[in-house]
């Protein structure tokens, strides 16, 4: 059977061959624990670490090298950056549609520190609604925590119009990008966002596990983790300098290796056919009896990914068809992010996400449509 990969808003596959050639050479090389020791072992691994913090800085455009911090996941990402720097009685204002990777950690800093958190509508084409905001900010309000782009709807945020309102009103910005990162450009400084959080192993096409957080020199926040660094050893607190006090625990060697070689292997990368697999994709199920498309209307911009629901069938059953029967591999149900579903009037039952990645191709997409059709169609 056929095996069609429609699920890179989840993790991208297959990943380059460099990055598996890079993260096979780091596990076989003469590298141990970075930062761990002073002999040549751990030193050749401390440099092949800094090599990959210099690409991701300048993907970037971070200010130092010292600004990035990597971690496991953007999951991690914004846990490090929540936990660290949102202290008690704080006001955050966040965007609908957030991941869960978001709204939990703010759940807990909500019952654990009496964090007030409020959500801002975001229309579906990603408007920026001044006035809207405006009246959701209060005295103490000290974050905005915004999702670049959603993992269900598609829908771009205006970040740079909410950069701007936030710097205009002394508040700072926390940034998930765990869906724009390698999709669409992002330069930190540039853009004047306190802290972005990504994932490497998405759109960037570095190994599953990879991920990590810019953040900007002024930003003032706590380790969220504590243990070994290698640095400060004599003491029983953990040092805050980056990104070392950031990293606590052995670092994934071959994975922050494959990363670095993933971004220097993607930046030039044409991601055209990515858009036009997604826009012919929103035509045809726009077209499609009883579907219904959730997210931005046909023309305006998305991450290269749809979802969508049909009426009188079951969102888990076409998945599970398109897997058993086609060999497609979708995401249905809530894709961890409720909210976004809410949004959509989609919380019962979800919806089924197709998302591209550079390696899909117009026949794949094609494939997975006739199949999508036949299903809802044929029964
Ligand atoms: N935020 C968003 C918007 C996401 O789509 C995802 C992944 N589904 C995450 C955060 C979590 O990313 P990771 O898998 O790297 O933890």
């Amino acid at each position: 059977m056929q095996r069609v990969y429609l699920d890179h808003a989840a993790t991208s596959w297959p990943k380059p061959k460099a990055v598996i050639d890079a993260v096979t050479q780091a596990m076989c090389a003469p590298w141990s624990n970075a930062g761990r020791g002073t002999h040549a072992f751990s030193r050749a691994a401390g440099r092949a670490v800094y090599r990959a913090r210099q690409e991701v800085a300048s993907y970037f455009g971070t200010q130092t090298v010292h600004d990035v911090l990597f971690t496991a996941s953007a999951t991690a990402a914004v846990n490090m950056v929540l936990f660290g720097a949102i202290a008690p009685g704080d006001h955050v204002l966040c965007t609908m549609a957030q991941h869960n990777a978001v709204w939990r950690p703010l759940a807990v800093l909500a019952a654990q520190r009496a964090v007030a958190v409020d959500h801002v509508p975001m229309p579906l084409d990603g408007t920026f609604e001044h006035d809207v905001w405006a009246r959701m900010m209060r005295p103490h309000t000290k974050w905005i925590v915004v999702n670049h782009a959603s993992n269900v709807l598609g829908t771009i945020a205006p970040l740079k119009d909410i950069v701007a309102f936030a710097r205009a009103h002394g508040v700072q910005t926390i940034v998930d990008a765990a869906q724009t990162v390698g999709h669409i450009p992002i330069d930190v400084a540039t853009l004047g966002v306190d802290a972005l959080a990504w994932s490497g192993h998405k759109a960037l096409c570095g190994p599953l596990g990879t991920g990590g957080v810019c953040v900007a020199p002024t930003l003032s926040f706590s380790p969220h983790i504590f243990g070994g660094t290698g640095t400060a050893s004599e003491s029983e607190h953990q040092p805050h300098v980056r990104p070392d006090g950031y990293e606590a625990g052995s670092a994934n060697v071959p994975a922050i290796v494959g990363l670095g070689t993933a971004i220097r292997s993607m930046r030039d990368c044409d991601r055209t056919r990515e858009r036009r697999c997604i826009d012919e994709a929103v035509r045809r199920l726009n077209r499609l009896a009883g579907a219904r498309v959730l997210g931005p209307p046909a023309g305006v911009a998305r991450v290269p990914l749809v979802s969508f629901v049909c009426r009188d069938v079951d969102s888990a059953h076409i998945a599970h068809e398109l897997d058993a029967k086609y060999g497609i591999a979708v995401r249905a149900g809530l894709h961890c992010a409720p909210l976004a579903h809410k949004q959509a009037h989609t919380l019962q039952g979800g919806a089924v996400r197709l998302s591209v990645g550079v390696t899909t191709t117009e026949e794949e997409l094609d494939y997975a449509l006739d199949a999508i059709v036949r299903i809802v169609g044929g029964r």
